[in-house]
Formats: structure tokens, C-alpha cells, sequence
């Protein structure tokens, strides 16, 4: 065995493979039951496919991205659009110039309209604290209505945190946009696995130097020399190469602290109808104790009875009991993790990669982009 990556989701899949297809003997170690992290989906006992931990919605602009994921799957073409309910009025969110004209109706909402294309430009994408910033009245007044109505309340239930006090980019994943385009992302390239996310990661496991253990957790199986700082996989030194994908406080028993992770309850919902609702995701800005709900058919354009949908309800994270869905972004946090990157440092082939590891907010198509340029440094 050449290299040795604890865990399956898309950081250590991607790694594999590149690897793998190099002639390097690899194995993943798996503490879950199945592969594919929190991009797993299955079908129900109705036959709906469904993310079991939330939605994923595959959009990327790098090409290289796309076209290494596009060798092992082919794509259903669903640009995704996500609706606000905002007491019971239903809104195009990320808010944009369809909503303007919703919200303040034509004639005031052309003036607004002009207002913010003359200061950000026609297709601007702007971060709601940086419009917040503008003196004119116009935009204040914008501004307002968009952080009362969709990121207040919303933020709060998510982060438990106002909108100004969670990092700057998490906010920002969500601009007003300075355009009629209802779609919740603008890159160049969207749409979800033809057949699945679990189907995707079979294909990228499908190869015959990629070794899978599921049911396992690696902690148990490694040990660390940190005098020497050496690594022994079952009693063993091990001198391969070691991507480690998992939370790495948990790993290392929380010596350096634990980090605060956001995470999440999904309840699942079974409906005897076609639809529940008018687009795959509508967000509950201001009321409810879920932030959304997503009825997969829409993502996954699966012809099937009746419909299943799911509710987020956010969740404090404690103990490592829960599933460490989003880190939580600042100062102390980060200085915290990069305790544990000081940590592992001194062990030359040992890496840490994806969004626990790296304890970053990373979408899909960046921890892919991650791992391929690790792959090119290795
Ligand atoms: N957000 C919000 N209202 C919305 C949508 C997003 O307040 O209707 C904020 C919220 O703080 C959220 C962040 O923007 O955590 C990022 O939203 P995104 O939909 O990208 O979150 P994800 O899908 O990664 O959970």
C-alpha cells in the first residue's frame, strides 16, 4: 500500500483515483457504513431519491473540475432556483431584480432598479453588509428589506449569530444580484449525477488499485511517535503518504481543544402527491424553526409517485456527538485548528484535506479542486 486516506467523500475519492490511476496501491479507511461523506443519497422506502445529510447542488466554473467529474458520471441539467417565504409572500432569493420589482412593485422598483445599476453595475453580484454600506436612500431602503426579510432571521437560526457577526464570506455566498437571474448560482456549469451521487462515487471507487473499508475508524488503527514523528498503521511504521479527510480535533481526542462545528437535523417528510411545493428549495426567512425545505425531485428530475422533502433544523454541535456540518469561521476558531496543523506539520507525508480537515466552508467543486492540486503536488 502507497497511500493510506481516511475518508470517502469527495476529497479523498478524488485523491484516490488520481492516485490510483498513477499505479500507487491505495486504501480508504471509512468510518461510515457507505462511501460518498455527506454527498451520500439513497432511495427511500418509496423509491425517492434522497440526500440523507441535505441537499448538495453540484455548480462549479473551473473546467477541470467539471470535465475530471464528468469521467464518472453524466448529468441531469438542473440549474437550481431557490424562493423565499417571507410571511406567506414567495420571493426569488438570492434577492435580485425580479424581486425588486416584486417587493416594491414597477414603478418604484425601476427607480431602485437604475439606482443600483448605476453604483454596482448591470450583473453586480453584492454582498448584503457591503450594500448596507451605500448613503443613498435608495439602496438603504433595498438593503434593509433584504436583511430584515432574508438574512436576519434566516442567520440567526442557522448560526445562531447576526448577520454581521458570522464571517463576511458566509453571507456573501448569497449577494443581491444586479440582474433577472432567478438561479441560486451563476456558474458556468451546474446539474446533479444522472444516477446519483452514490452512483458517481462507485465509479470513481471502480478501480482496481482503490481498496474501500467501511465500518472503520482510523484512529484505531494509527498511531503517532511525536518525539520521533513517526506514524504506525496496525503496529507498524508506515512511510506512505497519509490524506486525512475527518475532523482532526476529534482524531486527536480533542488534545488541542475541540473546534465548534454548526450542525444540522433533517427531518424527513413523505408526501402521496406530485409536488409539496413550487421549486426544489424554499427558504424560511423569517418564520420557523427549519431554515428550508428541499423536495429532491426537482433536483434529481426523478419520475417517481409521490414526493419526499426535507427539513433543516439547525442544531448546537457538542461532544463530537453530533455531525459536524459547517465550521464556524473566526479568529479564535481558526488559530485553534491551525494548532493542529502545527501538530501534524513535523510529519512530512501526513495531509490534511476537505472541509473538516482544513476546517473550511467548502463547496463541492472546491474541495474536488482541493484535491487535484494536491494530487499535482505529491
Ligand atoms: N442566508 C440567509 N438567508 C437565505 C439564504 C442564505 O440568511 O435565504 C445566509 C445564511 O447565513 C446562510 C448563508 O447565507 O448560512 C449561506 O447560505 P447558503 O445557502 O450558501 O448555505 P448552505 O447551502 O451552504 O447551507
Amino acid at each position: 500500500m502507497d497511500t493510506l486516506i481516511i475518508g470517502c467523500g469527495f476529497a479523498g475519492t478524488t485523491v484516490a483515483r488520481v492516485l490510483a490511476e498513477r499505479g500507487e496501491k491505495v486504501k480508504i479507511i471509512e468510518k461510515r457504513n457507505h462511501i460518498g461523506g455527506n454527498c451520500y443519497d439513497e432511495y427511500d422506502e418509496y423509491g425517492v431519491l434522497v440526500h440523507k445529510y441535505g441537499p448538495h447542488i453540484f455548480h462549479t466554473s473551473n473546467k477541470e473540475v467539471y470535465d475530471f467529474l464528468s469521467r464518472f458520471t453524466k448529468w441531469y441539467d438542473y440549474s437550481h432556483e431557490v424562493v423565499g417565504n417571507v410571511y406567506g409572500k414567495i420571493i426569488p432569493i438570492p434577492f435580485n431584480l425580479n424581486t425588486l420589482m416584486i417587493v416594491f412593485g414597477e414603478e418604484k422598483g425601476q427607480q431602485l432598479k437604475q439606482e443600483l445599476i448605476d453604483t454596482y453595475g448591470k450583473n453586480a453580484r453584492v454582498p448584503i453588509l457591503e450594500l448596507q454600506k451605500s448613503s443613498s436612500q435608495g439602496i438603504q431602503e433595498v438593503a434593509e428589506y433584504v436583511y430584515e426579510n432574508i438574512f436576519l432571521k434566516y442567520t440567526m437560526k442557522q448560526w445562531n449569530q447576526k448577520p454581521e457577526e458570522v464571517d463576511q464570506s458566509v453571507t456573501a455566498r448569497v449577494p443581491v444580484l444586479v440582474s433577472y437571474d432567478n438561479r441560486y448560482f451563476q456558474d458556468p456549469y451546474q446539474g446533479m449525477p444522472a444516477e446519483g451521487y452514490t452512483k458517481l462515487f462507485e465509479n470513481m471507487l471502480d478501480h482496481q488499485n482503490i481498496e474501500v473499508i467501511l465500518n472503520r475508524d482510523a484512529k484505531d488503527d494509527l498511531t503517532f511517535d511525536f518525539e520521533n514523528h513517526k506514524v504506525y498503521y496496525l503496529g507498524k511504521e508506515f512511510t506512505g503518504k497519509i490524506i486525512f479527510t475527518g475532523a482532526i480535533d476529534e482524531f486527536f481526542d480533542n488534545r488541542l481543544g475541540q473546534l465548534p462545528y454548526r450542525s444540522l437535523r433533517f427531518d424527513f417528510e413523505h408526501y402521496d402527491q406530485d409536488y409539496y411545493q413550487s421549486k426544489g428549495v424554499v427558504n424560511y426567512t423569517v418564520s420557523e424553526d427549519f431554515t428550508r425545505i428541499t423536495e429532491f425531485k426537482y433536483l434529481t428530475g426523478q419520475d417517481v409517485k409521490g414526493t419526499t422533502i426535507i427539513k433543516e433544523y439547525p442544531e448546537v454541535y457538542k461532544d463530537n456527538q453530533q455531525v459536524p456540518y459547517y465550521a464556524i469561521l473566526n479568529a479564535e476558531n481558526m488559530a485553534m485548528h491551525q494548532k493542529y496543523v502545527d501538530l501534524v506539520k513535523p510529519f512530512s507525508h501526513f495531509y490534511l484535506l476537505g472541509r473538516l480537515a482544513q476546517y473550511k466552508y467548502y463547496n463541492i467543486d472546491g474541495i474536488v479542486e482541493e484535491a487535484l492540486t494536491l494530487t499535482k503536488q505529491l
